[in-house]
């Protein structure tokens, strides 16, 4: 097998991680998959291969689930207390710390984003996860409650509550962010006591793989963390449907959640949903206009515009439209394309020719609508799967890049004229993932977080993240909030004791 790059280029634990066929992790050991096959991983700034995956089935994901259960029921998992549960957390986070090079080159050859970003974002926001949710192992109260119950009167009562982790719970993950988004699943369930089996995206596997080495160093019991590679339609579908999994998790697109939900319905398994999004970001005239362009022009081409909260749709008030688009389009031409290894490199490739493909359909379905590019509007160079940043203006509400998610370095600008117009036009989609408002205007500001149908608004910022802030969609966006205290409630369940007293 030929890997597509040079140990001069990147950390040589990286090279030798590569070099061999990785295996997956079940029952605390690292097996073949049970048909023997596997798949390959691609580095998206060239097109070629960078390793070999064990390519997990519906066998290999009753395997893992059966691992999960036993932890689960009867394993030594259950017996710790939460402050020892809460360290393990908390040491998984140390590792991930010493291993940070590691994990950034792994991910930017794999996914294709800039090994900067990997280094100070995509690893240090995963770190974190783990530390805040190492804390709420310790903290998982029930309440005690007073009670009345009119039929037994003068009788005494002692009720309280117990919050108990949810179960096995099949996790299953996208590309755009593969260690962020298996840490935002696998803190919250650890830090509660659950027990998992992660699938990662098939184009993204790496770094899921390597993490399920530092979960094995850090001690977890075996089984208490499996991960599976492999396909959605076989090993996604089968982990959704699995009548022994208590809880599916799952962080994708619109059309593949409605498909978990039908899939858990076969024992009612309880579903979270982190989907799509087609987020409205406002620029008000009273705004600090260079900030609010530098600020929307990140919300659209960080991560590539490969960002559910993606900033894509941008409202702009009329007397500024101009000025605010020209300086967007100015600075997208400035934005460096290339291979993320590169240090030069602001923008990377996209995560896959499937993705490329998709983005030049949107891109030619809006010159087609009458959209007209003010920057990009075309694939870069002729090898990998790069995209030139793009603002598209002349662009209508009807408009299919308007409506519909991109999940590329795309914005679809438009003007209005009466700020009491907004709300209803920000709220005209089908998603309700995330917004942005800029304004000084602090009246205006709270005003429009209010009745922005949205899991999110970022005033005068934009795709600000923390462990401690919940993030989920209203509308198709999904189902439950992950991170900050919310997401404890997607992995516990309430127990009601009721005592009576003699
Ligand atoms: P996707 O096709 O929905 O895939 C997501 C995950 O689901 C992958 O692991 C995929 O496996 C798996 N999957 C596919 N079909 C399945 C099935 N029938 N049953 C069970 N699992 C299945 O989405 P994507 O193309 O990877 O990611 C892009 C989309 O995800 C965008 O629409 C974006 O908005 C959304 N997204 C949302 C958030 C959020 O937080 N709200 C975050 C990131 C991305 P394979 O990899 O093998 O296909
Ligand atoms: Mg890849």
């Amino acid at each position: 097998m030929g890997i597509a790059i040079s140990a001069a280029q990147v950390d040589p634990r990286v090279v030798s991680f590569l070099e061999k066929p990785r295996q997956m992790l079940i029952n605390g050991r690292w097996v073949d998959s049970v048909s023997g096959k596997t798949f390959s991983t691609f580095d998206p700034s060239t097109g070629e291969v960078l390793a070999q995956v064990a390519e997990g089935d519906r066998e290999d994901i009753d395997l893992a689930v059966k691992a999960a259960r036993k932890a689960f029921d009867d394993g030594p998992w259950r017996r710790l207390t939460p402050s020892e549960r809460g360290r393990l957390v908390w040491k998984l986070a140390d590792l991930l710390e010493q291993h940070l090079e590691e994990f950034a080159y792994l991910e930017s050859l794999d996914n294709g984003k800039p090994l900067t970003v990997a280094r100070a974002a995509d690893v240090p926001l995963a770190v974190d996860l783990f530390r805040y949710m190492a804390g709420w192992a310790t903290k998982l109260e029930g309440h005690t409650i007073p009670i009345s119950v009119p039929y037994t009167p003068g009788a005494k009562y002692l009720s309280y509550t117990l919050r108990e982790p949810v179960g096995v719970v099949g996790q299953i993950i996208p590309w755009n962010f593969p260690l962020l988004m298996a840490a935002w699943k696998l803190g919250p369930a650890l830090a509660t006591g659950c027990t998992v089996v992660l699938k990662p995206a098939e184009q993204t596997p790496l770094s899921a793989l390597l993490l399920g080495e530092l979960i094995l160093e850090a001690g977890f019991p075996e089984g208490v963390v499996n991960v599976v590679p492999g396909f959605g339609e076989t090993a996604g579908a089968a982990l959704a449907a699995h009548l022994d999994v208590d809880k599916v998790a799952f962080t994708g697109s619109t059309e593949v959640g409605k498909l978990i939900v039908h899939a858990a319905a076969g024992n009612l398994k309880k579903v979270s949903l982190e989907l799509g999004g087609k987020s409205p970001n406002v620029i008000f005239k009273d705004a600090d206009i260079e900030t609010a362009i530098a600020g929307a022009t990140s919300a659209i081409f960080f991560n590539h515009g490969q960002c559910c909260c993606a900033g894509s749709r941008l409202y702009v008030e009329k007397p500024i439209f101009d000025k605010v688009v020209d300086g967007i389009a100015e600075r997208a031409q400035k934005i460096k394309v290339g291979p993320g290894l590169d240090a030069a490199t602001d923008m990377g490739p996209l995560v896959s020719e499937e993705q490329l493909n998709r983005v030049c359909g949107y891109l030619a379905s809006g010159a087609a609508e009458g959209a007209k590019a003010l920057a990009g509007g075309k694939k870069h160079g002729d090898k990998g799967y790069f995209v030139e940043p793009t603002v598209l203006v002349n662009t209508r509400e009807d408009m299919k890049v308007v409506q519909e998610e991109i999940f590329g370095p795309v914005v679809a600008a438009m003007p209005f004229e009466k700020p009491e117009d907004i709300v209803p036009r920000a709220n005209d989609n089908v998603y309700g993932l995330a917004a942005g408002v800029w304004t000084n205007d602090i009246n205006k500001a709270h005003r429009m977080a209010e009745h922005l149908r949205a899991g999110t608004v970022w005033i005068n910022c934009y795709n600000i993240f923390d462990a401690a802030l919940p993030f989920g969609g209203y509308k198709q966006s999904g189902w439950g909030r992950e991170m900050g205290r919310d997401v404890l409630d997607l992995y516990t369940q309430t127990k009601a004791v009721c005592t009576r007293l003699g």
